[in-house]
């Protein structure tokens, strides 16, 4: 058995939860009649597209091939006619391939979908790739490698922890998961462990989630090989390094990943939708996402095609755009700032806020009083202030020797900085600056 290197329980920070909508159950809205669905939604190798303007397709079809094994395929969410291929600037400035697609407004299911015949690890893997699953919970990282055996050399793979925290402020569609596709889940869990031979499974959901953790204890008894885990409510206990750290006291290596703990974790809205295609064969073509802000009528959760204009989601829900200040992808503190509501969901959104400038609060930004501040609350234990030095004097082997890339773009640092100065942003910019040197 390896021995791995133990971790100092991480505290993090207390932000507002503003979970308004923990209660509000999914709810359809009307359809969008066209769709814009970026062919790559991932990280790792854009996908290659399979359709051209006036191809038929229907809801799960494919029409962007992984191009490798870092790499996801992407459906169509709609019954319709392609109705070109074209590129949009992605929310980081970015050009992105997508498909336009006129909808018919039957939502015909695609006649090929069927369940996926799995067996063992590797046919698992190769249905989760063919399923278009990336991380729901956050940067879209193909799951099918996560479940991969580990390289030679590496520890083996034992435990799974599922990410059910959900630390972001107002973002409540992973506790409607547990509430509402809690069979799936179990599924999805059982699936993994059994094929990926993992002993263990840990479920961790913050304290915030009473409904949520009395169901996941119904479903997995006590003493079995599925812990459900409650966690304090801290902010970011939902990264995955801090996650592993809390949930089963292993270390992940600076600069490594969860699998040099012996450790996969997937988001549970993740390890839901796995039970899901294992049961339906429908690929990943809608999520459920949170809808709230100040400047929203009616938050709540909803269910939504991949590729809906935001603009229309917003429309249908009701809002105020004169009201919002800022639209964000995600939750306030690691969310995308959004240009245009004409934007179109991603796979990987969870939250969609309309936020008013009551919420955003108005400050100004102070000098750096070298408090220190941001370096105690850093879950990864850097210097942002150290590495901001680095970056003002374009040193790129101290900002290495920073361990800069190890930051998580958390956003604690800039949230207790009683100077209001953009530290995040800035931590973003020495990483930018690092791997535009080709480093890591
Ligand atoms: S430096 Fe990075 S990881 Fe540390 S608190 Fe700031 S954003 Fe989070
Ligand atoms: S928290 Fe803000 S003021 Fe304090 S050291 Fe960090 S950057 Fe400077």
């Amino acid at each position: 058995m390896p021995t791995f290197i133990s971790a100092p329980r991480v505290r993090g920070i207390s932000v507002p939860h503003r979970k308004h909508t923990d209660d509000s159950a999914t709810a359809a809205i009307t359809p969008p009649g066209e769709v814009v669905i970026p062919l790559s939604m991932h990280i790792g190798r854009p996908a290659e597209a399979l359709v051209k303007p006036g191809d038929r397709v229907f809801v799960g079809t494919l029409i962007a091939k992984a191009t490798g094994f870092i790499s996801a395929n992407t459906h169509s969410s709609v019954s319709g006619t392609v109705k070109a291929l074209r590129e949009i600037t992605a929310s980081d400035g970015s050009a992105a391939a997508c498909a336009v697609i006129e909808s018919d407004g039957l939502f015909e299911p695609d006649p090929g979908i069927r369940p996926p015949a799995v067996t063992d690890r590797q046919s698992l893997m190769d249905a989760v790739q063919a399923s278009g699953l990336v991380g729901l919970g956050g940067a879209g990282f193909p799951t099918h490698v996560k479940l991969a055996a580990p390289a030679e050399g590496k520890p083996p793979l034992d435990i799974l922890v599922i990410n059910a925290a959900e630390c972001e402020p107002y973002i409540t569609s992973d506790n409607r998961t547990m509430l509402e596709d809690w069979e799936d889940l179990k599924a999805g869990i059982e699936a993994v462990m059994r094929h990926c031979g993992l002993r263990r499974a840990v479920i961790g959901i913050e304290r915030n989630k009473p409904r949520a953790i009395e169901k996941m204890r119904e479903l997995f008894p006590e003493k079995g090989d599925v812990e459900v885990l409650p966690l304090r409510c801290s902010y970011p206990q939902g990264a995955e390094k801090v996650l592993i750290a809390n949930a089963t006291g292993r270390a992940v290596p600076m600069g490594g990943l969860p699998a040099d703990a012996g450790v996969v974790v997937l988001n549970v809205t993740s390890a839901a939708f796995i039970g899901s295609y294992l049961r339906t064969g429908t690929p990943l073509v809608s999520k459920r996402v949170t809808v709230d802000g100040g400047a929203v009528l009616n938050p709540g959760n909803y269910r939504v095609p991949i590729g809906t204009p935001i603009s229309h989601l917003l429309s249908e829900v009701g809002w105020e755009p004169e009201r919002a200040e800022k639209l964000l992808m995600g939750g306030p503190m690691m969310g995308t700032a959004l240009y245009t509501a004409d934007y179109p969901l991603l796979k990987n959104n969870n939250a969609i806020l309309a936020l008013t400038s009551e919420e955003l609060g108005v400050y100004r930004i102070d000098p750096c009083i070298r408090c220190g501040r941001c370096a105690d609350n850093c879950p990864m234990g850097l210097s942002p202030v150290e590495i901001a030095l680095a970056l003002e004097q374009k040193d790129l082997t101290r900002m290495r020797n920073l361990f800069a890339m190890n930051c998580i773009e958390c956003g604690s640092c800039s949230f207790v900085c009683p100077a209001k100065r953009p530290v995040t942003q800035t931590m973003r910019l020495a990483k930018g600056s690092i791997r535009k040197a080709g480093g890591r």
